[in-house]
C-alpha cells in the first residue's frame, strides 16, 4: 500500500472504512509531518494538536469523510481555534463558532488539523503578504506557492494534509493550485455557504476545495455545498452528487477557447501545456473552437475597484474595540486609538486597499469608479452568458506564468495584480471554475482552467477528470 501521506482523501476514507488503516494513525502521520516540515514550508499558522474525530453521519460513524484530517484556511472560523486571517490585528482571535463549511466537515466525520497561512485578509497572489511569515512552494522553495490560499495549497501538495479548504475572491484557490500542482475549484456564487468566512469582498468570494486530484475535489464539494439559512445568498436547490459526474464521457462536449486568455504576458510554456490539455480532451471526443471574450480587458480594473471598495467597508470593524487587538491607548481619544491600532496592525497591502477602496466609494468618485466597475461587471457576465449558449465549457490557463520567485513582485503591486488576469473574471461573473494540472514548465506545475455556466460544476468536473486521466502526471513534489 502507498505511504499513508500519499493516500488521496477518497482512498484514505475507503481504507478507514475497510479497516485497513486507523484514523488515529493517519492523523498522527500528518501531525508528525507538520511538526517536522512546517518550519521549512510555512504552510500552517496554527496546528490543532487536539484534533479529534467525532462520529460523523449523525453519530453513526457513516460520514462521507470519516477520519479525514482537513486543513482550513485561516480566514474560515473554527470554534475554539485561532482564526487570524493572516493578520496581526486578529492574532489572538478565537471564534466562538464554526463556519458552516467546518460544521459540514465535522458532520461528515472529518476534523480540522490546522489553520493555514495566507495573504493578510486574502489580499494577494503569493502569500508574501502574510502578517506572520512567508510560505514556500514545494516544487522550488525559492518560489511562491501562489495566493492567497498558499498555505492550503502547500499543505495538500507537500502531504501535510489530505485535503484543504481555501477561499477564492479573485482566484485564491485556483492560483495556488496552479502553482503547486493540485486541483481546486471555485464554485458558482451561492453554492457554498460563506457563513463564518471573514469577508474580504463578499459579492465575489466562495470557499472552495483544494485537493490532490479531481475525485477528491468532487468529494469535498459534496461535503461543503449546501443551502444555508445563515447565508441568504446560498442557492436553494437539491443536493447534487458530484462524484457521480466523474465517470461521464466528454464525447461531443463543446469547448470554447477564448483567445483573450492567451494575451500579452502569457508564458509560451504555459500556452503549450494548456493546449496540450485541450488536445487531450479532443482525444476523448470533445470538440474545441476558438472563441472571444472581448470584455476581458475590463476584468482586472473592475475586479480591483470592486474588491477594494468592499474591503474598505468590510475591514472597518477591525478597530480594537469591536474586533481585533487593541494597542495601548491611554490618554488617546477614540479616533487616535483607532488609528494607532489600525496603523500598527494592518500590513501595507491591506492599508493600500482600504485607502483606495475608500477613495473609490467617496462622493464625487463613486460614479466615476465604483459604478463604472459595476457596469463593466455586467458586461463581463453577459459576455460569458453569450459564450455559454455555444459552449459547454471554456478553457484557458489558470495563471499566465508558473510560480514566480519570492520577492519578484511583492514590491510592485500592479505587477502582482496583473498575475490575476485569467482568474478574476470568473468571480465577477459568479460562474464556477476549476484548476487542474496540465503539465510542467521546466519542472514547475502549470494549471488548466475549466470554466462552466452557473451550476455547471458537474460538467467541469467531468472534463477535469478526463484531463487528469489522459495526462497521468506525477504530481508528487521532489523531496
Ligand atoms: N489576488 C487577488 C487579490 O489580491 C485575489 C485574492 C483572493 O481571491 N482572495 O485580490
Amino acid at each position: 500500500m502507498a505511504r499513508l501521506e500519499d493516500l488521496t482523501l477518497f482512498e484514505a476514507v475507503e481504507s478507514i472504512k475497510n479497516g485497513e488503516i486507523e484514523k488515529e494513525g493517519l492523523l498522527e502521520t500528518f501531525l508528525e509531518r507538520i511538526r517536522r516540515l512546517n518550519p521549512e514550508y510555512g504552510a500552517y499558522i496554527t496546528l490543532n494538536e487536539g484534533a479529534a474525530f467525532r462520529e460523523g453521519g449523525d453519530g453513526t460513524g457513516g460520514g462521507s469523510i470519516e477520519g479525514a484530517p482537513i486543513a482550513v484556511k485561516d480566514c474560515i472560523c473554527t470554534k475554539g481555534i485561532k482564526t487570524t486571517c493572516g493578520s496581526k490585528i486578529l492574532k489572538e482571535y478565537v471564534p466562538p463558532y464554526d463556519a458552516t463549511v467546518v460544521s459540514r466537515i465535522k458532520a461528515e466525520g472529518g476534523s480540522v488539523i490546522g489553520k493555514t497561512n495566507m495573504d493578510e485578509f486574502a489580499m494577494g497572489s503569493s502569500t508574501e503578504n502574510s502578517g506572520f511569515f512567508i510560505c514556500r512552494n514545494p516544487w522550488d522553495r525559492e518560489r511562491v506557492p501562489g495566493g492567497s490560499s498558499g498555505g492550503s495549497a502547500v499543505a495538500v501538495s507537500a502531504r501535510l494534509a489530505l485535503a484543504a479548504l481555501g477561499s477564492d475572491t479573485g482566484g485564491s484557490v485556483r492560483c495556488p493550485a496552479s502553482f503547486c500542482g493540485i486541483v481546486a475549484m471555485k464554485a458558482t456564487y451561492g453554492l457554498v455557504s460563506r457563513y463564518g468566512l471573514v469577508a474580504y469582498a463578499n459579492s465575489l468570494e466562495q470557499i472552495g476545495p483544494m485537493t490532490r486530484d479531481v475525485r477528491d475535489c468532487a468529494l469535498l464539494l459534496n461535503v461543503i455545498s449546501c443551502q444555508d439559512p445563515k447565508d441568504c445568498t446560498t442557492i436553494p436547490r437539491g443536493k447534487e452528487d458530484y462524484l457521480a459526474c466523474l465517470g461521464r464521457d466528454v464525447k461531443g462536449l463543446r469547448i470554447g477557447v477564448p483567445r483573450e486568455f492567451f494575451g500579452e504576458g502569457t508564458d509560451p510554456r504555459v500556452e503549450r501545456e494548456v493546449w496540450n490539455g485541450v488536445h487531450e480532451l479532443e482525444g476523448f471526443g470533445a470538440i474545441w473552437e476558438e472563441a472571444s471574450l472581448p470584455s476581458l480587458k475590463y476584468a482586472l480594473p473592475a475586479y480591483y475597484i470592486i474588491a477594494m471598495s468592499e474591503a474598505s467597508s468590510n475591514l472597518a470593524r477591525f478597530d480594537g474595540i469591536r474586533y481585533g487587538t487593541r494597542e495601548e491607548d491611554e490618554g488617546l481619544n477614540w479616533e487616535e486609538s483607532f488609528s494607532k491600532t489600525r496603523g500598527m496592525n494592518f500590513g501595507t497591502e491591506v492599508k493600500r486597499r482600504i485607502i483606495l477602496g475608500t477613495f473609490a466609494l467617496s462622493s464625487g468618485y463613486y460614479e466615476e469608479y465604483y459604478l463604472k466597475a459595476l457596469k463593466a461587471r455586467t458586461l463581463i457576465r453577459k459576455d460569458f452568458e453569450r459564450l455559454f449558449k455555444d459552449f459547454d465549457v471554456l478553457v484557458g490557463p489558470t495563471m499566465p506564468t508558473p510560480a514566480f520567485r519570492i520577492g519578484e513582485k511583492v514590491e510592485d503591486p500592479l505587477e502582482m495584480y496583473m498575475s490575476d488576469i485569467d482568474t478574476v473574471s470568473v468571480n465577477l461573473a459568479g460562474i464556477p471554475a476549476i484548476s487542474v494540472p496540465c503539465g510542467f514548465a521546466d519542472g514547475l506545475p502549470v494549471g488548466l482552467q475549466i470554466m462552466g455556466p452557473p451550476l455547471g460544476e458537474g460538467k467541469i468536473l467531468t472534463a477535469a477528470k478526463k484531463v487528469e486521466e489522459g495526462l497521468g502526471l506525477n504530481l508528487r513534489p521532489p523531496v
